[in-house]
């Protein structure tokens, strides 16, 4: 199993496989966002080797996402060859991080591959708005994708990212919605990740004071649910689902941390809030791979920092300079 420095396995592989997406979320990217030359971008088989590398080390759970993930072209042969190392136990969980505009045409396929639960990211639930906030999406095709999702046996998480004035009054609707389909729900603040076109200071809603408001009409009880991760979450006793609320700036989430990320050109990120990287681009082309590739990871895990620094301050660059969609969310 990997330990980092600070003894904490680090057993949960997050894999960007593309920093391109269909959407152009206000908080998430600019408007004219640059992406990278196709030709930077690893082979899907190049991360494929780094995931069976990553699980030959004791990684049990390997989230694809990006970017988003579905528009990646072939990425269904990731999928496919992944989802094999599920059925001899090597691997307990593969599942996916989706803007869900192409859910509709995948759900199918992900769950005979053997994903069983997926994230969705849905941040209102007001056609235009959501058109807005996205510039180009589409929300019935992506409520359809979920609802398709659903059909086929595939759990699905909504996430959504809480934001001052947007969608701040429709918070407590989403969530009724979301339990209203038997799907959790999980609330995230913005975090100062790469240059976009507006203030973050005027995007960043504190969820402290979400749940607060949601505690006004619902009784939320502290839920002995826990994956590892950044989500607390609450039990909501009326409608029988989870509520989550990951605050990266008001609460430090950073001791239980048991993940890594990888970006689509192989650089491996230790935290999401720091620049420190490893690059496993070469290793992941060697003829000796399984031995590069084991050694490159072993040193990584061995420079996992304790925790982020992250800050959000008006008019000042991000904290950290890579958008979420080159880490991947
Ligand atoms: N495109 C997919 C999606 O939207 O679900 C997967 C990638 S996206 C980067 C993963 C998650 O990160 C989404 O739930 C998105 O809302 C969130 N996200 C993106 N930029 C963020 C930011 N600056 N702060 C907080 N969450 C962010
Ligand atoms: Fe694309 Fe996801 Fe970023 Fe939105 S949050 S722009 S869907 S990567």
């Amino acid at each position: 199993m990997l330990l980092d420095p600070y003894k904490r396995p680090v057993n949960y592989l997050r894999v960007s496989v593309t920093d391109r997406c269909d959407f152009r979320c206000q908080y998430c990217m600019s408007e004219n966002m640059k992406f990278l030359p196709k030709k930077d971008l690893l082979s899907l088989e190049e991360i494929e080797r780094i995931c069976i590398s990553f699980v030959e080390l004791g990684t049990k759970k390997i989230r694809i996402t990006g970017g988003e993930p579905l528009v990646r072209k072939g990425v269904m042969g990731l999928f496919k060859n992944l989802g094999s190392l599920l059925s001899n136990g090597q691997l307990k969980e593969l599942t996916l991080t989706s803007n869900g505009s192409q859910l509709e045409r995948f759900a199918d396929e992900l769950y005979g591959y053997g994903v069983r639960r997926i994230n969705v990211s849905i941040d209102t639930l007001n056609p235009k708005l959501f058109h807005e906030l996205t510039r180009r999406g589409d929300l019935e095709k992506v409520k359809r994708g979920i609802d398709k999702a659903l059909k086929v046996g595939l759990k699905v998480k909504i996430n959504t990212v809480a934001l001052k004035e947007t969608n701040e009054n429709e918070l407590i609707n989403i969530m009724n919605w979301a339990h209203s389909k038997g799907c959790d729900i999980t609330f995230i603040e913005t975090m100062p990740l790469g240059e976009i076109d507006v203030d973050r200071t005027d995007q960043f809603l504190p969820l402290s004071k979400v749940k607060e408001m949601f505690s006004k009409y619902y009784k939320l009880s502290p839920s002995k649910h826990y994956t590892g991760g950044p989500s607390r979450y609450y039990d909501n006793e009326e409608t029988g689902h989870r509520v989550g609320f990951i605050t990266p700036l008001t609460h430090n989430f950073c001791e239980l941390c048991n993940r890594v990320r990888l970006t689509c050109t192989g650089k491996l990120y230790m935290c999401l809030g720091q620049e420190d990287s490893a690059d496993f681009r070469s290793a992941a082309r060697s003829k000796d791979w399984k031995k590069d590739l084991n050694d490159a990871i072993c040193e990584a895990i061995s420079r996992k920092p304790k925790g982020h620094d992250f800050v959000i301050r008006r008019k000042q660059a991000p904290s950290v300079n890579r958008h979420m969609s080159v880490t991947g969310g």
